[in-house]
């Protein structure tokens, strides 16, 4: 833990990684690891990790990357954190991210940019990014972050890591600032498959705090990794390799697609015809969630209270106006809008009902495959600075990723080469509960 500190404040120099650290904290739980001895059965004790900042940790700093938490440090723990003390790993520090989850890059954090570290003029992804790029730096072998519409996947394609979006219902979500709570899943984020594979074990199951978790039993990931991938049955989505996927993204999932039959699996292309209106449908479900979710911070309860207010209702306007940032505030109006009484009909129900259809889409592939496979972006890595000012063209990238957190799907990114020295990211995508079978693919093709 002392080593990873010290190296961690040398390279977050340039990457920009962190917004708060643990470190006398780290410090001490690891020395009480030490002192009570390391259990042989827990391949986890002792590994320090790093937590995105929207994740509660009790005493420790939580802003999600905004001006209205600046200053605010939680009463108590998210489960995940309590999974991971439990576990004897050691939290080193909160990550960046896009304020409140919303973005795809990190710029949108009020604090910093994170840098994409294999190459520092480009974007680490977001809004997990700064859980991407504390990994693909090599800080840290482990980080959590969340994933509302690929904000775990995305971010690891970037920066050439393995990151799991679990099943919505097996992570419990108690104690992460909400943001489209019907989408939001928290999960890992690891340089290889089987690490995942066992973090998740560590950190998934019911929770009685969270009423969306399953009451299943969880089951270890890593059993059948290594069984391979003869004789499964794999799709291709046309509607993944179509216009906008960048030529070498294109190419090296059709490798991948050809490595899979070579490892004994079928693939097949396959088709998700309302994946279309899957970017249309996310911006109107998850603005609407984040539009009542984000009613809590008034200025009063959390965090950031504007000063020289002449009323009440002054203070709700101006902690909220100065506190947010301009990608919040976008995301807060869209939601109210498509929320209210005259347009409730044309825009947040025929959402939801395109949700419905995108579940079909699924279901009727998983009726004959076993799992889906595609890239999890369109591009690589862009430059810092490229497409913040453009927000469509931002929302445009999430149009592989969506699909998965509407329909409630696990999804998992990871490695699949590279373009330009950038990282390409491939996905695969596994029936509701059956994050095993897309662990024993990823770790085939790894
Ligand atoms: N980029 C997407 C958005 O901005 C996804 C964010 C996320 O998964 N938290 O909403």
């Amino acid at each position: 833990t002392k080593q990873t500190i010290t190296a961690l404040k040398e390279t977050d120099k340039k990457v920009d990684a962190f917004l708060t650290l643990n470190e006398e904290k780290a410090l001490e739980m690891a020395k009480a690891i030490d002192e009570k001895g390391i259990d042989p059965a827990n391949l986890l004790a002792g590994i320090p990790v790093a937590v995105k900042d929207n994740i509660m940790t009790k005493d420790l700093r939580t802003t999600a990357a905004s001006k209205i938490l600046e200053n605010f440090v939680p009463v108590y723990d998210a489960t995940v954190m309590e999974h991971i003390y439990a576990h004897d790993m050691v939290p080193i520090g909160k990550t960046n991210m896009d304020e409140f989850a919303m973005g795809g890059s990190t710029e949108n954090s009020a604090f910093k940019t994170t840098k994409n570290p294999w190459n520092l003029t480009k974007v680490p992804g977001g809004s997990s990014g700064g859980s991407a790029a504390a990994v693909s730096a090599g800080i840290v072998p482990i980080a959590f972050g969340s994933d509302t519409g690929g904000s775990i996947r995305q971010p690891a394609s970037f920066t050439g890591i393995v990151g799991m979006k679990p099943t919505y219902g097996r992570v419990s979500r108690w104690g992460l600032i909400a943001f489209g709570s019907s989408l939001d899943e928290i999960g890992p984020m690891t340089r290889s498959v089987k690490d995942n594979a066992t973090v998740l074990a560590a950190i998934a199951g019911f929770d009685e705090h969270d009423g969306t978790t399953v009451n299943k039993k969880v089951p270890d990931f890593t059993a059948n990794i290594a069984k391979g991938v003869k004789g499964l049955k794999i799709g291709l989505p046309k509607e993944y390799l179509g216009e906008g996927v960048q030529p070498e993204v294109k190419a090296a999932i059709l490798a991948a697609a050809d490595k899979f039959r070579e490892l004994g699996a079928t693939v097949e292309e396959v088709s998700l015809p309302h994946s279309k209106y899957g970017v249309a449908a996310y911006y109107i479900i998850s603005s609407s969630e984040a539009s009542s979710n984000l009613q809590r911070f008034d200025g009063i309860r959390y965090g950031v209270r504007a000063t020289d207010v002449k009323n009440l209702n002054d203070v709700y306007v101006r902690s909220r106006t100065e506190g947010f940032g301009p990608e919040v505030k976008r995301r807060i109006m869209l939601g109210m809008y498509s929320l209210s009484a005259g347009y409730y009909d044309a825009y947040f129900k025929k959402a939801a009902q395109v949700r419905t259809l995108m579940k079909q889409d699924f279901a009727n592939v998983f009726a004959d495959y076993d799992l889906i496979m595609g890239p999890v972006a369109p591009t690589t890595a862009y430059g810092i600075g490229e497409d913040v000012s453009d927000p469509l063209t931002m929302y445009a990238g999430d149009v592989l990723s969506v699909p998965v957190n509407m329909a409630g799907l696990p999804g998992l990114s990871l490695p699949a080469g590279f373009a330009a020295g950038l990282p390409i990211g491939m996905q695969l995508i596994g029936k509701a509960f059956d994050e095993q079978t897309i662990y024993q693919a990823g770790y085939a093709f790894e």
